[in-house]
């Protein structure tokens, strides 16, 4: 499964990478170009514009409409109708940046305060993660999203 975000939803594209879905974004584009990117490289459109939306499905585009506007129920509506699965862990990550898959990083100079867990690096934009507490906020989210899916 493979996505491109609209401009508005900029920081769902950071949640789908890193959960490993090869998701577009590109907030310069206009309607065209991303309805035409969505046919030739068969991306599924997420989008919060209803007439977007319905230019998509006449260009035979497959949308979502996102409901809302908050992340969690974003991710809450896409697990539900797509069955899109997120992960919290970055070893099948793709950059939530440039979209690019992480590679392990092996020798790379690690800040003392990061403490001991997997470091990856980008080749496509060079940035570095690494699983700290940054990752166990999004592990927390995850699993919020986990039980909201669960609790309706
Ligand atoms: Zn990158």
């Amino acid at each position: 499964m493979r996505f491109a975000c609209d401009a508005m939803l900029g920081k769902l594209a950071r949640w789908l990478r890193l959960s490993g879905y090869d998701t577009a974004y590109q907030p310069e584009a206009d309607d065209g170009e991303l309805l035409r990117a969505c046919r030739e490289e068969r991306r599924i459109l997420l989008t919060r514009d209803v007439e977007l939306a319905g230019r998509a499905k006449g260009a035979g585009v497959e949308v979502v409409l996102v409901e809302s506007e908050h992340i969690e129920e974003q991710l809450v509506q896409l697990v539900r109708e797509l069955g899109i699965t997120l992960r919290a862990s970055s070893g099948a990550s793709l950059c939530p940046i440039c979209n690019t898959p992480l590679v392990e990083a092996e020798q790379v100079e690690r800040p003392e305060h990061l403490g001991d867990g997997e470091v990856y690096t980008c080749p496509g934009c060079g940035r570095v993660y690494w699983e700290g507490s940054h990752w166990r906020s999004i592990a927390e989210r995850v699993r919020r999203v986990e039980q909201k899916v669960r609790g309706r």
